[in-house]
């Protein structure tokens, strides 16, 4: 998603921007309706531009345990300072952008993949306390139940038992 300095000069105020999710480069994660939803504001300040907001991402992921497939949504704060002074840009703050008196624009995607990344969870439930996948026969344990033991239970107390 691009910006362009005039906007930038002129400042914006809460302004919706619908950002495609293609063009973030990011081919493992899925959004929902393939885009999502950003609200920024852009207000000129000595050092450049501050730029504040919210992403809201809607992911479509897919659950450890029963394998349906849910939306999860996450909203996260945009906060970043454009700035021609590259003393400010030290590498460990993607949050600080380069943007020179000759940028006529500038791409927010970098800043936009850093969010996603970090709200993507590494444990993918549908709910808290899913009931996943019957071993046996395989239904879905969360809309169905059935008949069917369970006996590979590993529990070292069944090891016990048996003795
Ligand atoms: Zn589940
Ligand atoms: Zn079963």
């Amino acid at each position: 998603m691009k910006l362009n300095r005039s906007e930038l000069e002129r400042g914006f105020n809460n302004k919706l921007f619908d950002i495609p999710a293609e063009g973030l480069h990011l081919k493992d994660v899925r959004f929902e309706d393939d885009r999502m939803e950003c609200t920024l504001s852009a207000e000129p300040i000595p050092e450049g531009f501050k730029l504040t907001g919210t992403l809201k991402i809607r992911f479509i992921e897919s659950c450890d345990r029963c394998l349906e497939s849910f939306v999860d949504e996450h909203t996260s704060k945009v906060h970043c300072m454009l700035t021609p002074n590259e003393e400010l840009i030290d590498g460990t703050e993607p949050e600080v952008i380069l943007f020179t008196g000759s940028d006529h624009e500038v791409d927010l995607e970098t800043i936009f993949r850093e969010l996603i990344l970090l709200e993507e969870s590494f444990k993918r439930l549908c709910q808290d306390g899913c009931k996943g996948l019957c071993s046996i026969c395989g239904i879905n344990k969360n809309s169905a139940e059935c008949d069917c033991r369970d006996d590979s239970s590993d529990s070292p107390f069944d090891v016990l038992k048996q003795h």
